[in-house]
């Protein structure tokens, strides 16, 4: 019940942009999110549920206005899923918790993984770490 209860508190603070990403599916403009150009030692987790999601460490800059990173911390803390939305075939990714929407991954990203998740800031709560301790 107190899972359930603070996770209800958590949507009331959510706003309408927010809101409209994570569970609309909604895109942000590119170039407008607050995470684009943070270049801080930290883990990105989900605005809905708190899942750590992304380390700064896998984050990079792909020129496409998202924040992009080759990985999620730990591959089952992300679920992937097929969106044949506006007439292309692409992969979906979602909170492994929550199911929150949070973008897209592509296969054009740097090696070694060649992987470009594309994230909505709005979609990310960014914690500020010394290190990676803690994942
Ligand atoms: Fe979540």
């Amino acid at each position: 019940m107190e899972k359930a209860y603070k996770s209800e508190e958590k949507l009331k603070n959510l706003t309408l942009e927010q809101y409209e990403v994570c569970f609309l599916k909604g895109t942000e403009a590119p170039f407008t999110g607050k995470h684009l150009y943070n270049k801080e030692k930290g883990i990105y987790k989900c605005v809905v549920c708190g899942n750590k999601l992304f380390s700064s460490e896998d984050k990079f800059d792909s020129g496409t206005g998202w924040p992009s990173f080759t990985k999620p911390i730990k591959e089952k803390n992300v679920k992937l899923q097929d969106d044949l939305s506006h007439g292309m075939h692409r992969m979906e990714v979602v909170c492994g918790k929550c199911n929150a929407h949070l973008g897209h991954v592509f296969n054009d990203g740097p090696k070694p993984t060649g992987k470009r998740y594309c994230i909505n800031s709005v979609a990310l709560d960014f914690e500020e770490s010394e290190n990676r301790a803690g994942i």
